[in-house]
């Protein structure tokens, strides 16, 4: 339609139609030239969001959200860069990066006696190019060994995207990934293909519901209605909930009253980087340990 019209306008306004598609790809270019660089160059942080036991409104867990500090751009989240990653197939490497450096990090927690004796989970996303890839769990293992962390701890996320390829079905991977204790999270569960399927082939244990549903909590009785049902359908599983997003007080509360086991949103805090994560939500953990 843009074209037709272009065209219909004349000459100039077919100039800049395609001025704003050279942009966009000029941009695309130059993305992709400072994304090759950026591993190298250090650019990359891992940001931690605090999970909340619903039942005690005590710290559960963090999940580690990558961010990439770029020289002229800023802080930018992977939602402008994670297209780009898979299309170059960088996030194999990056997702390394993040595995190795996540890991680091609680290391470094636990060495430093931060996360005292109570049980914390450390929850990584996944590609879902990584999970395509045999190696992930030798290489996961490795990590996990180097650094002394118990695969109970270690929580990792996919989302429904990442179990439709079935050319390179990650089942296998995925499966024995369980096997050695490490558990699965479906991400933003109900917004994918949210086949009833990939539950009964995958060792998925915990569900994080999408925080488009929780952001209707107060605004919208279907979809409240369809949140209640989420949870129950999840319960009934035996699988740990989770609500994303959770960014008011109402909306904990009734998360909490419909069952939820995990609270994660802007009400409790963004993600931050580690030193501000400690401050936060680490020394009061040794000091009540
Ligand atoms: P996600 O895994 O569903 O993570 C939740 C996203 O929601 C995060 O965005 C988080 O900052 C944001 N969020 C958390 N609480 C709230 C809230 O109360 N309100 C609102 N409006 N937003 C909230 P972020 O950090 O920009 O990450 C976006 C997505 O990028 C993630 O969605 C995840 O799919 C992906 N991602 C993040 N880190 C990694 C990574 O290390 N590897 C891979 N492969 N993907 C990652
Ligand atoms: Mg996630
Ligand atoms: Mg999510
Ligand atoms: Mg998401």
């Amino acid at each position: 339609i843009a074209m037709y019209q272009a065209k219909k306008a004349g000459r100039n306004q077919c100039q800049f139609f395609s001025q704003g598609l050279q942009d966009a790809l000029l941009l695309q270019t130059s993305m992709r030239q400072d994304l090759l660089k950026a591993l190298d160059a250090n650019q990359f942080r891992m940001y931690y969001q605090a999970q909340i036991n619903a039942e005690n409104s005590c710290l559960s867990g963090m999940e580690a959200l990558l961010r990439w500090q770029h020289p002229t751009r800023g802080l930018l989240s992977p939602v402008s860069f994670l297209a780009l990653a898979e299309e170059t197939t960088l996030i194999i490497d990056i997702g390394s990066w993040v595995i190795r450096e996540v890991c680091r990090q609680i290391h470094q927690w636990h060495q430093t006696g931060l996360l005292g004796s109570t049980p914390i989970t450390i929850a990584i996303n996944l590609s879902a190019m990584q999970v395509q890839q045999p190696e992930l769990l030798a290489e996961i293992k490795n990590v996990l060994d180097e650094y002394n962390i118990p695969p109970a701890s270690l929580e990792l996320e996919i989302t429904e995207s990442a179990l439709i390829d079935d050319v390179h079905s990650p089942a296998s991977v995925l499966s024995e990934l369980a096997e050695c204790g490490i558990k699965l999270s479906l991400d933003d569960f109900g917004t994918g293909y949210s086949s009833m399927e990939h539950l009964k082939v995958f060792p998925i244990t915990v569900l994080k519901i999408d925080r488009s549903f929780v952001s209707t909590i107060g605004e919208d009785a279907k979809g409240e209605r369809l949140l209640i049902a989420l949870i129950n359908f999840a319960k009934s599983l035996g699988m740990k909930v989770v609500a994303e997003g959770v960014e008011t007080n109402a909306q904990a509360i009734f998360c909490t009253a419909q069952g939820c086991d995990i609270l994660q949103g802007y009400h409790y805090a963004k993600p931050i980087p580690a030193e501000q994560f400690e401050q936060l939500f680490l020394s009061r953990l040794m000091a009540n340990s």
